[in-house]
């Protein structure tokens, strides 16, 4: 959006460790064997705009009142700041995680699909960590692939599914599509358990424990990580309570010119990409009228759709939003269909070609 407000008048630098981006929802799709590791990565080298320049660099501090990053490589200072460098996975925070298989990274997406081919029987589990953790509907949309995996190549009744989650219900913001994927999860014979964090995980006897003790056996882990902001952020004293506190609807952090968004930060939204977009689009909102010298308008509304795998090739869709209802979140459910799977098609595709030009 800077760019292409201001094209080379303005200087943008984008530093990330990586050299690609992709999508969260592709490691779903890369472990259950629809596209390859490399098939979804889309590279930076490939984000070529006007007045922006990528830097792969490793940020190890942050002076958010001098408004200075310094990396691997070098310092780099800012008139604005906007911090947005997710959240890390805590495997230590559940004993046994770092051993256990997870999809929630593209390694462990890629791990989990080669043991897939050979898995033939016996108990599947998914379960998390701890809450917030990222994309709430990820581990139910996973349940249900899993199922439908299980049932195409001919298993599924050599097999048990359970999911356990620490909510008490699959998408809290939304009672109607909590009530879809319960009754999805009845039809297909997979037990839920709620609200229920998983407490440790022995990968030698294969049993994960949750928190009020109860073990579940299992042969086949899906586990998700606990989550934290990245120590780093901790370490220039910029979190409160592991995140970066911000004003949900400006993303200001408390210290001037600088602000965060995403996963990294408390926005006031869950953790999820079309939450940390929306937020990036308001900051940019933002700057653009501030170098205007027009009146900054306040422009994170906290709303959001969330494509859900029902499985079948079906996709449904719960636009959320957290900040208009002063009662809390709200959410409207579409119901599963073959079209809104274009839907999400075109939210990926579009995106990718405005943003990779792929
Ligand atoms: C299985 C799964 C499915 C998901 N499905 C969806 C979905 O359908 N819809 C949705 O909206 N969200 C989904 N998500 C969530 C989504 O991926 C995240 O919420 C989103 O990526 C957060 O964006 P972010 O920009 O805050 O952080 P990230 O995307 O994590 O980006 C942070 C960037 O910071 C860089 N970085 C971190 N530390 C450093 C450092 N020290 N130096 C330099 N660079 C650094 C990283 O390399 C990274 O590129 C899913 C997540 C998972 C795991």
């Amino acid at each position: 959006m800077l760019s292409e407000a201001f094209g080379d008048d303005i200087e943008v630098t984008l530093i990330d460790k990586g050299d690609a981006f992709y999508f969260g929802f592709s490691k779903l799709d890369v472990m259950f064997g629809r596209t390859t590791r490399d098939g979804v990565l889309l590279p930076y080298k490939k984000f070529l705009k006007f007045g922006v320049r990528f830097l792969q660099e490793t940020i190890s501090s942050i002076d958010s009142i001098a408004k200075r990053v310094t990396t691997n490589r070098g310092t780099h200072k800012a008139d604005f700041l906007v911090i947005a460098l997710g959240a890390d996975y805590d495997f230590a925070a559940t004993p046994g995680m770092a051993d256990a298989t997870e999809f929630y990274t593209l390694a462990g997406a890629v791990r989990l699909g080669e043991m897939l081919k050979t898995f033939t029987k016996g108990h599947v589990l998914i379960a998390v960590g701890g809450a917030p953790f990222k994309c709430p509907p990820a581990p139910s949309e996973a349940t249900l692939m899993m199922h439908d995996h299980l049932t195409a190549r001919g298993i599924r009744s050599a097999c048990e599914i359970t999911l356990i989650l620490p909510l008490e219900t699959p998408v809290p913001p939304s009672p109607e599509t909590s009530r879809a994927l319960l009754a999805a999860f009845a039809e297909r014979n997979i037990t839920f358990v709620a609200d229920r964090e998983l407490k440790s995980v022995d990968t030698q006897r294969r049993v994960a424990t949750i928190e009020d003790g109860c073990e579940f056996s299992y042969d086949l882990f899906l586990g998700v990580p606990a989550i934290r902001a990245p120590k780093i952020l901790e370490e220039s004293g910029m979190t409160e309570n592991g995140y970066v506190p911000v004003k949900p609807k400006t993303l200001e952090t408390r210290f001037p010119d600088v602000y965060a968004v995403g996963d990294c930060a408390k926005q006031g939204t869950p953790k999820a990409g079309v939450f940390a977009e929306g937020a990036a689009r308001a900051v940019a909102a933002a700057l653009i009228a501030r170098l205007r010298n027009h009146e900054a308008p306040v422009t994170h509304r906290g709303t959001g759709s969330c494509y859900i795998e029902f499985g079948a090739g079906r996709i449904g869709r719960v636009d959320v939003d957290f900040f208009s209802n002063p009662d809390g979140p709200t959410g409207t459910y579409y119901e599963p269909s073959i079209s809104l799977r274009a839907d999400k098609e075109h939210f990926g595709s579009s995106r990718r070609a405005r943003w990779f030009g792929m």
